[in-house]
């Protein structure tokens, strides 16, 4: 079959092992020759070749709850269950995950791989730290549980490893209690990028944070933004604040022409709803889909880009450097004259223990950009400045950063691969990501 990620580049052909339970999965590890090289897929929703490799193992099938304690708030369930079927059944009990990306259709293998963060990074740090233990079918084809306490060099490579040290079945998730579905937003208005990050931190206590720019502003208006802030909202009525209200909208149904997205479309639509946000009430309470997830309502939306597909470019600078460094991507995309339909920036906080995880204290910017041909001498330049402020790119959203900008930008690769090797010795498990890095082959 034809694999791509979200981004739709690059695209491989590959074949898809949809095992049904884990013991399944365990007799196709095991009788597998050795030479074939796989990787774990959940929902295909990172962008670039993480989850691509010449055998891609479904989780479409491990998708069962296998224990929901209300009372010690925990959930274990099987590594294809998606994130929107957890606060399907969550929601209503008043519970909910601690951590939550941009869209619901992740699936909880796909989040625990990429260590996914959401809009309270800040405060709660990523997806992981509320993993309390997963189960997954290692290279020997031997099914293994681990946790920050059993096997815990495991599972520090695990989480935020991009599925090289093994298939993950099954995952025991930490739930937080809210009063009711609901958000209560707020949001600034910055005319530029120092105001924004001022109103970032001047607001780091809020629970939720999330910036959106307008990255075609020039001059005094580089980085004019608005921020959006969010609350839990408290209970009014117990009958109907725990409804789920799921959105799903419209759908693109093939792939648009791309010359539809070009500098004037999106300077257009990024001038219009800045000031259309700008005259908007500064405060609104919005269901949880309309909060967190406001891109699943339309589906298919990497369609737009065409069918050379895009780039997603997220990366994270450290606080120190953070106004500077994003202001000369900033400069450089314009200078380019290359454009960002969605640029996002958030705060981050500490980074946690995991070898491989991209959160680390600072600011994190992302960017989409159009496949084309001089869009990756742009991208190149990008990770120079980017390791010149001590950052670092998501491998979540990669499709090709060098062997040398990950290595030097990602202190712990070699105590990964002290792990990798450890457990995976001929690199059964390897995507066309790990490859390029130099993790593999
Ligand atoms: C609209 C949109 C918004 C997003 N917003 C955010 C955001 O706010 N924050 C954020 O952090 N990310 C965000 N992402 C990225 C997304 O959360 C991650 O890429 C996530 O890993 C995708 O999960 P998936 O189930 O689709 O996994 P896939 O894309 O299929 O795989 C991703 C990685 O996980 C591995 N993997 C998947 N399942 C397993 C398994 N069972 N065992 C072992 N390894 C496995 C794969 O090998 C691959 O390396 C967003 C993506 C989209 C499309």
């Amino acid at each position: 079959m034809e694999a791509m990620g979200w981004g739709r580049y690059p695209k491989t052909t590959a074949d898809l092992i949809q095992p049904a339970d884990s013991q399944a999965l365990q007799k196709f590890i095991s009788s597998q020759k050795k030479s074939a090289s796989c990787i774990g897929r959940g929902s295909g929703r990172s962008y670039g070749d993480s989850a691509l490799s010449e055998q891609l193992v479904s989780s479409r099938f491990l998708d069962s709850f296998l224990e929901l304690d209300e009372q010690k708030k925990t959930l274990r369930c099987g590594a294809g269950v998606k994130l929107g079927d957890i606060l399907k059944v969550c929601i209503p009990r008043r519970l909910f995950l601690p951590v939550l990306p941009g869209t619901k259709a992740v699936s909880v293998g796909g989040a625990i791989a990429a260590d996914v963060h959401g809009k309270n990074h800040h405060l709660d740090g990523s997806f992981s730290n509320y993993v309390k233990s997963i189960s997954l079918v290692l290279a020997s084809g031997e099914l293994v549980t681990c946790s920050a306490q059993e096997n815990a060099e495991l599972f520090r490579a695990t989480c935020g490893g991009m599925g090289l040290t093994g298939v993950i079945v099954e995952a025991n998730l930490s739930l937080v209690s809210i009063p009711s579905s609901y958000i209560s937003q707020r949001s600034l208005v910055a005319n530029n990028l120092a105001e924004c990050f001022e109103h970032i931190e001047d607001n780091a206590s809020s629970k939720y944070s999330v910036a959106w720019l307008d990255c075609l502003a020039t001059g005094e208006n580089l980085g004019r933004s608005v921020l959006y802030l969010g609350e839990h909202a408290p209970s009014k009525s117990r009958k109907t604040d725990t409804l789920y209200r799921e959105r799903s909208g419209l759908g693109v149904p093939f792939s648009t022409p791309s010359f539809l997205l070009n500098k004037t479309t999106m300077s257009l639509f990024n001038a219009s709803y800045f000031k259309l946000q700008k005259r908007k009430k500064s405060s609104a309470t919005l269901d949880c889909d309309s909060y967190f997830f406001p891109l699943d309502s339309i589906s298919n939306w990497n369609r737009l880009y065409g069918s050379n597909g895009f780039l997603q470019y997220q990366f994270v600078i450290p606080s120190d450097s953070a106004l500077e460094g994003i202001t000369t991507v900033l400069e450089k995309v314009s200078e380019k004259g290359k454009g960002s339909f969605l640029t996002v920036l958030k705060k981050f906080g500490e980074a946690n223990e995991n070898l491989l995880s991209f959160p680390k204290a600072g600011y994190t910017l992302t960017l989409d950009f159009k496949n084309e041909p001089a869009l990756f001498s742009l991208l190149d330049e990008l990770d120079q400045i980017v390791l010149a402020h001590d950052g670092r790119l998501y491998l979540a959203k990669d499709a090709r950063m060098s062997e040398e900008v990950f290595k030097a930008s990602y202190p712990n690769w070699e105590s990964f691969m002290a792990i990798k090797n450890k457990y995976d010795p001929s690199n059964r498990f390897a995507s066309l990501q790990s490859n390029r890095l130099g993790l593999t082959q």
